[in-house]
């Protein structure tokens, strides 16, 4: 029987996924949907004119194997790119690609060529353009510290660091237009956005980068609205090469200002200039939002940042006391960041709150010292205990190297303290027994069972093990 267009994608993707790296696969091929197949003709839809022309850039030499190894010699390819997404929206434009050895050219019985002006080819009298300059100046509002040199990299927040700096590199030229940071509150998202912008600033000083939060714009609009100069505030903002809104939650319930948004949006996207959006919550869980813009917000990349990791905590640290000049023991730094653990901005404000104690006080910055003000300072604060700060804890104790703890080695100390480490992660953490056997050199939940009943038996039959545990527990919970 012959095979369906369906099929004959999934093979053709079968085949795609082999020659790159993941990555590359779901951000270029995953979004494809295969159209139609006739006359060995294979159609597919691509989601934007961008889209099609960083396929043809970058694949269409894997493209015309793998067709030619689906369809054979005769087999060809055809683009459907879904054009506009705004309302007046038009049936998806076809382009013909031929997959044979000729140069990729553009079938001239085509509805096209695409205009990438779409949309506005006439100009819009601007009231901001001071006559004789051609470009409006804008003030940015871009924090100059807060740089990608000053956002420490860690696993919590790879992927929207990496989205970011790709966005910095080719503003609204990359798949990630919108690009939407999401995440609780003090983990980066203010940060990251302006980075983008800097960054974007140093690359194309020519273009106009704009930071602004949701509540400045609406109160923007609401003061155009009173002044009757609506359209100057709209033709502001669609002039815009980069614009980032910070916290666009906060538009949730205010539907004039979403109205407004809409239309900027929209202009924006189809002029491809860069939306750099952050919000508190992913898309689907903002309230208040009309679906249209909804949808919207997840055209581009929707990255969240995680709460950092205990390293990563501590290298945040480090980086802000060498950027101010500061030393301060080390064992200090790991115990406030062992201490604050959710919330970045709370682990700066401890950090510099010991500073300030210390220099009013004239004391030096000692263990205790950050002991006594954490005390005050987190003492309504819940604080969660990590496995991996139980993994330290425990290595630290018995001086051996945290790695051990996840290599296959049987030597007696590592299992040891591989058992104690499941042991208090399964009295200290909410985690179940399978994801305290990961987070421990990959083992099942019955051998974390295992080791909590062994630790539980040499606890009551060695006294010196007992005096270990004691000891351990008061340092974890310290
Ligand atoms: P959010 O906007 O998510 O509430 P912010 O961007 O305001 O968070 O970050 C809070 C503080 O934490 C800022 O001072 C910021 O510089 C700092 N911060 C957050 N993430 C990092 C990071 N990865 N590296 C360095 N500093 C960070
Ligand atoms: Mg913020």
């Amino acid at each position: 029987m012959e095979k369906n267009v369906v099929e004959i994608w999934e093979d053709c993707l079968k085949i795609i996924k082999d020659n790159i790296n993941y990555q590359s696969f779901k951000t270029w091929f995953l979004p494809i949907k295969p159209l139609k197949l006739k006359d060995n003709v294979l159609t597919i839809q691509v989601p934007s004119q961008f889209f099609y022309e960083w396929m043809e850039e970058h694949y269409i030499g894997l493209l015309k194997k793998t067709i030619k190894k689906e369809l054979g010699n005769e087999g060809r390819l055809e683009y459907s790119i879904i054009m506009d997404n705004s309302e007046n929206n038009a049936e998806p434009y076809s382009i013909n690609i031929p997959t044979g050895e000729k140069k990729a050219v553009l079938n001239p019985s085509v509805s096209m060529p695409i205009d990438l002006n779409r949309g506005s080819s006439k100009e819009i009298p601007n009231p901001f353009i001071i006559p004789g300059l051609k470009k409006i100046k804008v003030n940015s509002q871009l924090i100059d510290s807060y740089s990608f040199n000053n956002f420490v990299e860690g696993d919590c927040n790879r992927l929207a660091r990496s989205a970011g700096y790709a966005v910095a590199n080719n503003p609204g030229k990359t798949a990630f237009n919108p690009l939407l940071l999401y995440s609780n509150t003090g983990l980066g998202k203010t940060h990251l956005s302006h980075a983008i912008g800097l960054q974007v600033k140093e690359n194309f000083p020519d273009k106009t980068a704009l930071y602004v939060t949701t509540d400045q714009f609406t109160n923007q609009f609401i003061d155009s609205v009173k002044n009757n100069n609506q359209n100057d505030f709209i033709h502001f903002y669609q002039m815009i090469d980069i614009l980032i809104i910070d916290d666009i939650h906060n538009l949730g319930g205010k539907e004039k200002t979403q109205d407004v948004f809409f239309h900027i949006f929209n202009h924006l996207h189809q002029k491809s200039n860069q939306i750099i959006l952050t919000s508190d919550k992913p898309p689907v869980e903002m309230k208040g939002i009309e679906p249209r813009l909804l949808s919207r917000f997840k055209w581009g990349l929707s990255a969240d940042l995680q709460v950092p990791d205990l390293e990563t905590r501590i290298a945040i640290l480090h980086k802000k006391l060498y950027n101010d000049g500061i030393e301060i023991p080390k064992e200090v730094v790991e115990y406030l960041a062992h201490c604050i653990n959710t919330n970045i901005r709370e682990l700066e404000g401890a950090l510099i709150s010991l500073l300030a104690q210390s220099s009013l006080n004239k004391k030096t910055i000692t263990l205790e010292l950050a002991k006594q003000m954490i005390d005050k300072f987190v003492k309504n604060t819940s604080r969660e205990i990590s496995i991996d700060y139980i993994q330290k804890v425990v290595c630290d104790y018995f001086n051996i190297p945290i790695e051990m703890i996840h290599s296959k080695t049987r030597k007696r100390e590592i299992v040891q303290a591989r058992q104690l480490s499941m042991y208090f992660s399964k009295k200290h953490t909410k985690a179940s027994l399978a994801s305290i056997g990961l987070h421990c050199g990959n083992k099942d939940h019955a051998t974390v069972l295992h080791a909590c009943r062994t630790v539980n038996n040499l606890v009551e039959t060695d006294k010196q093990f007992r005096i270990f545990v004691e000891e351990l527990d008061k340092k974890i919970k310290l």
